[in-house]
């Protein structure tokens, strides 16, 4: 498809969006989900985006959406005052790359964006997930032989596979708990060298971040799913993780973003519960929808757009505002 043939559809199909979703496309906030934005398409990272695609998606939300800061939603959904085809961006985790690359992109169209930091990987940190990938990526040989950890054994001959053994090994260890989980995970990197160590943000691309009007959130400090930590150790990491971007960024830290955030299964009402007694305005979940009035606006539902292809993209964005929130209530 032509550039500008997509460009055209893209126009009549914003046109006709209120009749394509009849009045329901009043007062509804979509908020999209990324964690990475990359250089280059990368085998080992087949689901996140380029800086390439990622441009020509916040063109598109520029051009055809209303993109607003996630607070400001949040106030304009409780006050019955958001403009049509409302959404926001965020991003998870605090990757080096949203400042090195999103950010540009952001500044270059005017997209207001949220950034979800967990602040103990922060300066050279790196989350497991990532270690196994990283380790999968550098592996020398063929095979990996994990039996001894009830792991398996893979074959690592493509990057087809090696991407297949690590998304098999993370499967695995996901809900372990964590100390277990740890081990294991430096079981697979002691087997290599060479690891990456710029993954994640800086204190000082942080704060760059912050200085550029990018809303920085909380996203406990060490990820772990909080319903497989005690109460007291949620509440602890919540905290900390928001008092720590307080003391760097001397800004109120104002949204937070649940670890994996399947609601009753990554985390239970207690936390959310946890979460309005910290004092956040708004919190976003990973469960699949689009926001209106009726929502929790301490469990907001997100997505995250995966077409590759400008009309696709497009269009999944706009039957979007058709979704409902599975955990919408009057809960406030
Ligand atoms: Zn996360």
């Amino acid at each position: 498809m032509s550039f500008d043939f997509s460009r055209n559809l893209i126009a009549a199909m914003a046109k006709m969006a209120p009749l394509l979703l009849n009045m329901q496309v009043a007062q509804r906030l979509s908020i999209l989900a990324y964690h990475r934005v990359l250089a280059a398409p990368d085998s080992m990272r087949p689901g996140e985006p380029t800086v390439a695609e990622f441009d020509w998606q916040m063109r598109l939300l520029r051009e055809h959406f209303s993109p607003l800061p996630l607070v400001e939603a949040v106030e304009r959904m409780q006050s019955g005052t958001l403009p049509d085809r409302a959404v926001c961006v965020t991003f998870d985790d605090g990757y080096a790359d949203n400042e090195q690359l999103a950010l540009p992109v952001l500044l270059k169209y005017h997209i207001p964006a949220t950034v979800f930091v967990s602040t103990g990987f922060l300066n050279g940190g790196r989350m497991w997930n990532d270690s196994v990938i990283e380790s999968l990526r550098v592996h020398q040989g063929n095979e990996l032989d994990l039996r001894d950890y009830n792991l398996g054994q893979y074959n690592l001959d493509s990057f087809a596979r090696r991407r297949e053994a690590a998304e098999s090994i993370l499967q695995k260890i996901k809900h372990l708990d964590p100390a277990v989980r740890i081990d294991l995970v430096n079981e697979i990197e002691r087997r290599v060298r060479d690891l990456p160590n710029d993954l994640m943000l800086t204190d000082a691309q942080l704060q760059t971040l912050s200085h550029n009007d990018i809303a920085i959130g909380a996203h406990t400090v060490n990820h772990p799913i909080l319903a497989s930590v005690s109460d007291a150790i949620a509440r602890s990491e919540i905290l900390a993780g928001k008092v720590y971007l307080e003391d760097l960024l001397k800004k109120e830290v104002e949204v937070f973003a649940y670890p994996n955030g399947k609601p009753g299964q990554d985390y239970s009402p207690e936390h959310r519960d946890i979460v309005k007694a910290l004092g956040f305005r708004a919190a976003v979940s990973t469960h699949w929808g689009v926001s209106s009035t009726s929502s929790d606006m301490l469990q907001l539902p997100r997505f995250t757009p995966w077409d590759r292809g400008q009309f696709k993209f497009a269009l999944r964005l706009m039957a979007n505002y058709r979704l409902g929130d599975d955990l919408a209530s009057n809960a406030n």
